[in-house]
């Protein structure tokens, strides 16, 4: 790599972001109450409950923050001390949203999840016992690359009268989502990962029934993340109106626009695909380099990472020797495992850029060769290009 080359992002989030979505948010700063910033910010709401395929009655919100963020304000809008909650817990993810729920006072319930097994319906059902008051799960957990499948787990919720929140941080944008079909309450991410922005914006959408149980807790939230108090905000910044609660991210909204019209003008199913045809391309180059998966078998693995175990006589080394390669990818990240494995993100603008792909898998078995392992790197790039 030229010692000026900037190298390619391949972790998990942040992400490589597109040509315009990056102009947008490189304007100067718009007054947060000019109209073209209420502008943006009405057409991003709108194009939000599309991108997450949600009914008309459901509310998105868009706060500065991250994806943390967003499960606080999850938990802190949906559940009052004392209440009782069920977590499931894939990695270190849902780890995370059982420590919030417990600061928030909830009594959580943690079904904990082995790296390769899929999610127990029957035990989450058991679980479900009546006097649950939302089901909480990671639909990609970053920690592991394994991914949740949750239309089955929102049915279930609402058959048993609680409600459901999804943690889309590594997914939205990239992995379907069916919010109003699925009859899903809460789903959040944050605009760093498959959305395709920089870090900055925490976006969730909540359904009409969620915010019917924020309307009817004991607790109120803190102000700056009351879905009371900036219902009003937000609806008007939809009408087209002035309306001041905190100050917004105003270089971040106008390329929020940019970067969810980006996704509906190729359409959610065609991302969706795009995303598949991506991790199907890398895990063929991962096989060739003869690398494993960490997360179990392939209906539990993410379309949005690899979570991949080192080869015997290499550590974590390894990341330097990539980047030095051109390509940064990212160490492990769950407490157990931590370092045994490494991640590759595969999500964003570089699914469809052949070339990106096929510079990953060079660098990385270029990496793997400079710590001593014996890899067929042209043949790997080959396996990943004969995908595409
Ligand atoms: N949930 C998941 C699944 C994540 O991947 C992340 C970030 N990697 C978060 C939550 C937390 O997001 P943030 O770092 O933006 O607070």
């Amino acid at each position: 790599m030229p010692s000026s080359a900037r190298p390619l992002l391949m972790i998990p989030g942040p992400i490589e972001i597109s040509e315009a979505a990056l102009a947008a948010a490189s304007g100067p700063p718009l007054s947060h109450l000019d109209p073209e910033l209420i502008e943006h910010f009405g057409a991003s709401l709108r194009a939000m409950r599309q991108v997450w395929r949600a009914a008309p009655t459901s509310q998105p919100f868009v706060l500065s923050g991250g994806g943390t963020l967003a499960m606080e304000a999850a938990a802190c809008n949906l559940i009052d001390p004392g209440e009782r909650v069920v977590v499931i817990d894939t990695g270190y993810f849902g780890d995370r949203m059982a420590d919030i729920l417990r600061r928030r006072g909830a009594a959580v319930v943690r079904l904990t999840v082995p790296l390769d097994e899929a999610v127990d319906l029957d035990r989450v059902e058991r679980a479900l016992d009546g006097r649950i008051k939302a089901l909480f799960a990671t639909h990609v957990d970053t920690s592991t690359g394994v991914r949740t499948d949750p239309g089955p787990l929102a049915e279930l919720a609402r058959a048993n009268g609680a409600l459901s929140v999804f943690d889309g941080v590594c997914a939205t944008g990239a992995e379907r989502f069916e919010m109003a079909e699925w009859g899903a309450d809460l789903y959040l991410t944050a605009s760093q990962k498959a959305i395709g922005l920089p870090a900055g914006l925490a976006l969730w959408v909540a359904s009409g029934r969620a915010l019917r149980t924020r309307a009817s807790l004991t607790k109120a939230p803190p102000l700056s993340l009351d879905f009371e108090a900036w219902r009003p905000v937000l609806q008007a910044y939809e009408a087209g109106e002035k309306r001041y609660l905190s100050t917004p991210a105003t270089t971040l909204i106008p390329a929020l626009r940019v970067s969810l019209e980006e996704l509906l003008a190729e359409g959610m199913d065609e991302v969706f695909a795009r995303h598949e045809r991506a991790a199907a391309a890398m895990r063929a180059g991962f096989l060739a380099l003869g690398l494993e998966e960490l997360a179990g078998p392939a209906p539990l693995r993410a379309n949005t990472l690899t979570a991949l175990r080192y080869p015997e006589g290499v550590g974590p080394e390894l990341l330097g020797r990539v980047r030095a390669h051109g390509v940064v990818i990212a160490g492990g990240l769950h407490p157990a495992h931590k370092d045994e494995y490494f991640r590759v993100g595969h999500l964003g603008v570089v699914t469809a850029r052949p070339e990106a792909l096929a510079l990953t898998i060079r660098a990385l078995g270029l990496g793997l060769a400079d710590c001593g392992a014996k890899v067929d790197v042209e043949g790997a790039v080959s396996a990943t290009l004969g995908h595409l």
